[in-house]
């Protein structure tokens, strides 16, 4: 949706493909951060989002075992919103929509689903494996659409179909841990904006939503089904020892239909393009939802091949050529995160997830934060910026239809 309304904004024709309906629904992580603000500021679209309803976080806390802990203080950031936000993702989608059809070259086909690509000279045998991606086919309620295009961009998320479909090779770098993803409601007197909640064992993480708490549950990899075969009652008396706020309100979740399992992966594509295709976010890199950086990623990514493809997709020529810079500008912030994901994996849930024995001590990381409160600049930085921040470069050529 970012790259689709920035290369509208450029004066390109696109066309955004969407298989669902509308964007109501429970995506993974609400998280905006400072990074992603400071897009909106440089697009002259700050004001007009912060009125959109969301939370601010200057600090981001989390309760481990008896201790309350700050992690990170985004302060200090040199950014014009020196916080990161909480905003449903269907209304960042919905916003950003808005702004797009102002423009007269954005398109957006929802209940589109692509499942095969177009290769030029497709009935030669290896036009799957050499030949250029000339466009994709969908399946729409009204039949199935053929779509042409100079540049396909697989922005489909993590379990990418363009991807697939491209035959383009997958590291998997692997993940240990699933989610839980359920709702419960939240009072007025619930103040505590902790966001991550470790205990005996147990991690949960609770975004606001204001009439109600987003909560995630992180459990083992495949872990889900021993849940289950324990019952609802032991999976609700777990939350409540890990948020003993919540006690009471965990009997809103009357059957396993109100726990959705979200899967984790961490993985990333070694080529993330090919002739007429280029794959973006989650499609070219699976995120961990460690640190919530996936969404903010996935826009950087955008705004880099939005700078880099614009000028060569508005004048029709060389684009191909241009297309490896994207994966060349990105992949180092990439694997960077990914990085750090693996190693708190590794580090810090795989062994909070095993030990079921009370949080005596801090680990020595989280001890050296909450002493020397400016150490907790550099989560901030980390996760708030990113290594690599992008920043918008592409004109805006076409006359707003107001
Ligand atoms: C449990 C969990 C929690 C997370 N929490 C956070 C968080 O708090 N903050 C954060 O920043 N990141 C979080 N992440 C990571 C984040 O979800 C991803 O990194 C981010 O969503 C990637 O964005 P994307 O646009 O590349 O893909 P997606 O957000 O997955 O979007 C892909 C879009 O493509 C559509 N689509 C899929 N297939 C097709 C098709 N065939 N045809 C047409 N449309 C299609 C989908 O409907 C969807 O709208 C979390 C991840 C997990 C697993």
């Amino acid at each position: 949706m970012v790259l689709g309304f920035l290369l509208a904004r450029a004066g390109v024709d696109v066309l955004v493909l969407e298989k669902h309906a509308d964007f109501l629904r429970d995506f993974r992580g609400d998280t905006i951060h400072p990074s992603t603000f400071e897009l909106m500021y440089e697009l002259g679209l700050l004001e007009d989002f912060l009125k959109r309803p969301h939370q601010e976080l200057s600090r981001i806390g989390a309760i481990i075992g008896d201790f309350a802990v700050t992690v990170a203080d985004f302060s200090h950031l040199p950014t014009h919103c020196k916080f990161a936000g909480l905003m449903p993702q269907w209304d960042f989608l919905n916003f950003v929509a808005e702004k797009a059809r102002a423009y007269p070259k954005f398109h957006l086909r929802m209940e589109a689903e692509v499942s095969e690509l177009v290769f030029e000279n497709e009935n030669r045998v290896d036009a799957r494996i050499n030949g250029r991606v000339t466009g994709v086919r969908a399946k729409t309620p009204q039949g199935s659409l053929e779509v042409r295009a100079d540049l396909v961009v697989g922005a489909d998320g993590r379990r990418s179909i363009v991807r697939e479909k491209a035959g383009l090779e997958v590291i998997d770098l692997g993940a240990p841990i699933d989610v839980l993803w359920m709702r419960v409601s939240r009072d007025a007197s619930d103040t505590n904006q902790t966001l991550g909640r470790f205990r005996e064992g147990k991690i949960l993480v609770t975004l606001d939503r204001g009439d109600y708490w987003q909560c995630a549950y992180v459990i083992p990899k495949g872990g889900f089904a021993v849940i289950q075969q324990n019952g609802l009652a032991a999976f609700r008396k777990d939350l409540e020892t890990v948020a003993p706020f919540l006690a009471g309100r965990t009997a809103e979740l009357k059957d396993w239909d109100d726990v959705k399992i979200l899967s984790v992966a961490v993985d990333r594509l070694r080529n993330w393009s090919r002739a007429g295709l280029l794959c973006i976010g989650d499609s070219a890199h699976a995120m961990s939802p460690i640190g919530g950086v996936g969404i903010n990623l996935a826009i950087q990514d955008a705004v880099a091949a939005a700078n880099i493809l614009w000028d060569p997709l508005a004048r029709r020529a060389a684009i191909d050529e241009k297309l490896d810079e994207v994966q060349k500008r990105r992949e180092y912030p990439t694997r960077m995160t990914q990085r750090l994901q693996v190693f708190a994996h590794k580090r810090f849930i795989g062994p909070a997830l095993r030990s079921k024995a009370p949080i005596r001590r801090l680990p020595l990381p989280l001890q050296l934060l909450q002493r020397f409160p400016a150490l907790r600049r550099i989560p901030a930085r980390v996760v708030g910026l990113g290594f690599r921040p992008e920043h918008v470069r592409t004109p805006e050529a076409n006359q707003r239809s107001v």
